[in-house]
């Protein structure tokens, strides 16, 4: 099938030549149809599948076919991703493929000087890409009016749910029209079935578009687990990325503290390499994006919402130094390379302490993923804890390691919160100090049984869903 088949402009077919594009991808055969008629739609579709093309293209076509009065230009279409980045990449694309159409289209997200952004809107644009934070700022100051939209797109839904968003979204949607009398579109590369319960609420009638089974990872990325003492992690990393000659690696540490330990430790190892996360200046994120990009720097160490929406043309290497505490992160994080058909690698230093992480990882994507051992960093045996009984031990070490988990996972979502583009204003960092552990009193070692037998990650669903559930009224 070509995009000639689909029903789009001329104007559209041309920039998508441009783009080189030769044949739409599945995600774009379902969702371009379907957005055209004007229905609300949920599509879950694996990341780098070409999902952003997919809604902006429809939505550029259903703009242009339907011209408001010379004289008039209020915001028409708005796009709220969950971070900085994406909502570049998203703006990005809003450009290229509109470039023969004659919309305008803004980007807004914090971390920049908001005038610019102002003096944008005041001249007038048709579409909006924002973070909601900003957008509540812009919002708050009156620099932006949401009651023309008639296009809706949640990008990454079930992660601006997930870090916290659902407030500023039910604020976002409260200033728009009816909901009968827009379009929404969700987006998300994963889909939880209790998000899907929760985001159905919020669609009129929507039709489902599914492309790839749920939660599975891309298919072209190849998995693979190397056991080793998380003491010689760093080591193992720079030998690996030696010996094996690698020029672009994307590398996910669980902490902005342990990003900047291990770029610097890379640094003098003799490797080109940067960090990326939420404290970093958005002029210092976009510096090290730009210049991994083109080459200059060979390592880019990055938590998981500074890399989220990364798109990296052929990006052929992805490490996970720590594994991420949400299992559905690991989903995102390796989706970064093997993307638009390109073929991949994602690795991961798994540690002793990390097999439960491992464990709920492997249970959401159903896939075993195959374990090599390096020769000469073969984990200490003593240190070894099988996947199902980690969580069972009763061995101090485990108990300790349950309980950092525990608190890691609490910090992450707060820094969640703080690192999505939204201004100090509207909220706060809770910076690295809540990981720091302090060793258990008698009192608290006895809770951590209780703690043990629920993983961060349930433990953090089952709040962040009892809130979600509130909050929708559900
Ligand atoms: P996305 O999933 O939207 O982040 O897109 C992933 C990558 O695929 C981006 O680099 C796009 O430029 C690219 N892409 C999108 N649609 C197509 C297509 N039909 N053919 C080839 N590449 C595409």
């Amino acid at each position: 099938m070509s995009f000639e088949n689909l029903g789009l402009t001329a104007e559209l077919l041309r920039a998508i030549r441009e783009q080189g594009y030769t044949e739409p991808t599945p995600i774009q055969r379902k969702a371009i149809p379907a957005i055209l008629t004007g229905k609300d739609i949920m599509a879950a579709a694996q990341t780098g599948t070409g999902k952003t093309a997919g809604f902006t293209l429809p939505l550029l076509q259903q703009l242009a076919i339907n011209p408001l009065p010379k004289g008039q230009r209020p915001v028409r279409a708005l796009v709220l991703t969950p971070t900085r980045e994406l909502a570049a990449q998203v703006g990005d694309s809003m450009e290229n493929y509109g470039r023969h159409t004659g919309l305008r289209a803004a980007v807004i997200f914090g971390g920049v000087k908001i005038n610019p952004q102002i003096e944008k809107l005041r001249r007038g644009v048709d579409m909006l890409v924002a973070t909601p934070g900003r957008l509540l700022d812009h919002v708050g100051q009156k620099t932006v009016d949401l009651s023309q939209i008639e296009i809706l797109v949640l990008d990454e839904a079930d992660r601006m749910l997930d870090m916290g968003f659902i407030h500023d979204i039910r604020k976002i949607l409260a200033l728009l029209p009816s909901n009968s009398s827009r379009q929404n579109l969700l987006f998300s590369a994963t889909f939880s079935d209790e998000i899907r319960k929760l985001a159905n609420r919020l669609l009129d009638q929507p039709e489902l578009i599914e492309v790839a089974r749920r939660n599975t990872t891309a298919e072209r990325i190849k998995q693979t687990i190397h056991p080793v003492d998380k003491g010689r992690k760093r080591e193992m990393l720079s030998h690996m990325i030696g010996s094996r000659n690698w020029r672009q690696v994307l590398v996910f540490t669980r902490t902005k503290h342990g990003a900047n330990r291990l770029a610097k430790q890379l640094e003098r190892d003799g490797l080109s390499a940067s960090a990326i996360h939420g404290n970093k200046s958005q002029g210092a994120r976009t510096r090290a994006l730009a210049g991994f990009k083109s080459g200059d720097i060979r390592v880019l160490v990055a938590t998981d919402i500074a890399a989220r929406g990364l798109d990296i043309d052929q990006l052929p290497h992805v490490v996970n130094y720590d594994l991420p505490n949400i299992a559905e992160d690991y989903v995102h994080r390796i989706g970064r390379t093997g993307r638009a058909g390109n073929e991949g690698e994602a690795i991961s230093l798994v540690s002793a302490d990390e097999y439960r992480l491992l464990n709920d990882i492997e249970r959401l994507t159903k896939t075993k993923i195959p374990r090599v051992v390096i020769k000469g960093y073969e984990a200490d045996p003593s240190s070894q804890a099988e996947p199902n009984q980690v969580g069972k031990n009763s061995s101090r070490g485990t108990q300790l390691e349950s309980k950092k988990g525990a608190a890691k996972n609490r910090a992450e979502t707060g820094r969640r919160r703080s690192d999505n583009g939204g201004s100090k204003s509207s909220r706060g960092d809770t910076g690295e100090k809540q990981t720091a552990i302090k060793r258990p009193h008698k009192h608290i070692q006895r809770q951590h049984s209780e703690e043990k037998s629920r993983s961060p990650q349930r433990r953090s669903r089952t709040k962040r869903d009892k809130e979600i559930a509130a909050l929708l009224g559900g």
